[in-house]
């Protein structure tokens, strides 16, 4: 079953002089318990897609459904809960606290959730639990990105959003990172979207969905085992 689905979302930035459309009527089902790679050139909208499924940004026009509820047209307090409890976000640059541990981190965020694991159950999900009082300076780019991993699935949401959470790491960290990723999917069974654009870390999902130009241009699946749901 789908867990998250975009209908027909159609997305106009006006901020500039001419209308941008972003999106142009996109149709996207994230699966229970699959890492879905979105995959395109830059410019191609999936930032934007993957920032409607999260409640950052509202379409234009369509629907974003979520447990029978259309997000698009919610209540600004109504999608600052479901970000909270619903939704893990994942950037390409880690906005780590510099001058909190790597488990004050991701203490941060579990303060104020609902059903959170202990930072250090997250961090050791990711590989980290060796790394747990060390500030970000003394942390690896990898590192640091599976801390901002560690601390976005530590409240247990629903479901993670990556905007391409490798775009800053070389290509051998790059897999280390889609690794953990992985391992949170299977052990927790977190649903997951992420933007790359890299056909090799794309290859490690279960399902790409290709964009061009505001559009989806196609879907497929990888063959990549799914963990029994
Ligand atoms: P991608 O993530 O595939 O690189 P984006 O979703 O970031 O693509 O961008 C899609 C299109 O929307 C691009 O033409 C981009 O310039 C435009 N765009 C993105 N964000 C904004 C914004 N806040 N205001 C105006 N135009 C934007
Ligand atoms: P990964 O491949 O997981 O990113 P590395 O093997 O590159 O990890 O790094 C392991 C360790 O090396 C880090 O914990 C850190 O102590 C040190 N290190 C590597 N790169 C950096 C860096 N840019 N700044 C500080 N320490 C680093």
């Amino acid at each position: 079953p789908a867990v998250l689905s975009a209908r027909t979302v159609r997305k106009v930035y006006r901020t500039g002089e001419v209308p941008v459309e972003a999106l142009r009527g996109v149709d996207l089902d994230l699966f229970a318990g699959e890492i879905t790679a979105l995959l395109g050139p830059s410019g191609s909208g999936k930032s934007t897609l993957l920032n409607i499924l999260g409640g950052l940004d509202r379409p234009t026009e369509g629907q974003v459904l979520f447990q029978g509820d259309d997000i698009a047209t919610a209540s600004d307090r109504a999608l600052t809960v479901y970000r909270r409890d619903h939704i893990g976000f994942v950037f390409q640059f880690y906005n780590l606290i510099p001058s909190l541990t790597a488990r004050e981190n991701v203490a941060l965020v579990t303060e104020i959730a609902a059903h959170p694991m202990p930072p250090e159950e997250a961090l050791a999900l990711v590989g980290l639990a060796h790394r747990l009082d060390h500030f970000p300076a003394q942390l690896s780019g990898g590192e640091q990105q599976r801390v901002a991993i560690a601390r976005a699935i530590a409240k247990r949401p629903d479901i993670l959003l990556c905007d391409e959470p490798t775009g800053a790491l070389d290509s051998r960290t790059g897999i280390k990172v889609l690794e953990a990723i992985e391992t949170v999917n299977r052990e927790l069974g977190t649903t997951t979207a992420l933007i790359t654009h890299n056909a090799g870390i794309a290859d490690m999902a279960h399902r790409v969905v290709h964009f061009a130009d505001g559009a989806i241009i196609r879907t497929h699946a990888t063959g990549q085992r799914k963990r029994p749901t």
